[in-house]
């Protein structure tokens, strides 16, 4: 078993992901969400009380189903003497799976942050909403991008960059008009450059505070010199924001484009944001390729025979691959191949048709996930697994042109 921070988030997304796509025939699966500080028997004694509240409900069907699945969630209360750290969360019900049948599940799952109140939800879908919020990466920046004519303020949410406000000035340009003396001419710009500076502190203000504030981690400024100095030494930030002060940065543009090259820029003061690093990789993997050093790798068949001999040093995936590495064997002689498949929640059985060779019936005789098979192959060679999202323009590109597969290697093999 792979066991990184990585992988451990890549697989709490598919457990929500394949929780998502089970459904109940009526209102009949229960959701119990248990904080760390909640008592268990307190727990136990809330669900007896929903069991003899569910003989009230009229479906005799969705009335079995119930009390069977609360039935089944106090014997696996009876394991949990106390709630783990980050509480627990018990999913348990008859899930519709097909052919006019029921089967009665249960999900155990330790969520990676605490749970915040207690709930107890029946309904004819898993409640998952507490959890896919853990999901969201919150840490939150401000950006703002500033010369004397033109302000674009921003923010980055984990991953998504989004321009929430757009400001232009009347501060004349530096040649003044014939007649009008240079003093009082000078004097009118530097009101006007005041005022404008001003009004992007009162924008600034406006964005950066309604942000939860203690998800809001810090301001970048971005501009031309000495323009960007003069805003952050004059006082025209919130007091309150002007604490937060990251750094200021050169760049272009003032415009929703200036406020991409800021972000291009903050890479170093924002190691710790997801997104620079899964970035930085694809970064890597496509210079690699262009510069047609063979040190980059992509595509299943490739990347599986470079890991083969050891040469991958990072493997990148994207966390959108859903495919099956398959063994199919024959029912009747020796035959046997492995092939990939696609495989989404909720898609039908593969059907693997007849033995090539004898014209008997294949099955299926081993499902492995591709990201599970790659990963393990990976801890065996010491090769680097990274997970990317397809959230920004280059990790979309490794899951729409490369397949969702790419190496970065640690020497040429001419595969
Ligand atoms: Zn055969």
């Amino acid at each position: 078993m792979v066991e990184s921070e990585a992988h451990k988030k890549y697989e709490f997304k598919r457990t929500l992901e394949a929780l998502r796509n089970k459904h109940g025939r009526g209102t009949e699966l229960i959701s119990l969400y248990i904080p760390h500080d909640k008592q268990v028997h307190e727990v136990a004694a809330q669900l007896r009380e929903e069991f003899g509240q569910a003989s009230n409900i009229k479906s005799r069907v969705t009335r079995q189903n119930v009390q069977g699945a609360i039935e089944s969630l106090l014997s696996r209360l009876k394991l949990i003497p106390k709630a783990p750290e980050n509480g627990v969360v018990i999913f348990c019900g008859a899930v519709d799976v097909g052919a006019n049948k029921t089967e009665m599940q249960t999900y155990i799952i330790e969520p990676p942050e605490p749970i915040k109140s207690y709930k107890y939800h029946c309904d004819s879908s898993f409640l998952l909403t507490p959890l896919e919020e853990m999901l969201h990466e919150k840490k939150t920046y401000g950006l703002i991008v500033l010369d004397r004519r033109e302000a674009t303020i921003g923010l980055l949410r984990g991953k998504h960059l989004e321009a929430m406000a757009h400001l232009t000035s009347t501060v004349p340009g530096k040649q003044r008009k014939g007649g009008q003396s240079s003093h009082r001419f000078q004097q009118l710009r530097l009101i006007a450059i005041n005022e404008f500076y001003t009004r992007i502190g009162e924008a600034a203000s406006e964005v950066f505070l309604g942000v939860d504030q203690k998800d809001f981690e810090g301001i970048f400024i971005g501009g031309p010199s000495p323009t960007k100095e003069e805003f952050e030494s004059g006082g025209y930030l919130h007091h309150e924001l002007q604490k937060k002060m990251l750094g200021l940065f050169d760049v272009a543009y003032t415009d929703e484009s200036g406020l991409y090259e800021l972000f291009d820029k903050l890479g170093e003061a924002l190691q710790d944001v997801e997104v620079v690093q899964e970035k930085k990789f694809m970064e890597r993997f496509l210079r690699e390729l262009v510069s047609d050093s063979g040190l980059a790798s992509y595509g299943e068949e490739q990347v599986r025979k470079n890991m083969q001999m050891g040469a991958v040093d990072t493997l990148l995936l994207s966390d959108e691959l859903r495919k099956a590495r398959l063994t199919i064997k024959c029912t009747n002689c020796d035959y046997e191949v492995k092939k990939t498949i696609t495989k989404k929640p909720g898609d039908e059985e593969y059907q693997p048709g007849n033995c090539p060779k004898c014209g008997s019936s294949l099955k299926v005789a081993e499902s492995v996930d591709i990201v599970e098979e790659l990963s393990t192959l990976a801890d065996q060679m010491s090769t680097n697994v990274v997970f990317i999202s397809s959230d920004f323009e280059e990790g979309n590109q490794l899951l729409t042109a490369f397949g969702g597969i790419g190496a970065i290697l640690r020497y040429k093999t001419g595969i």
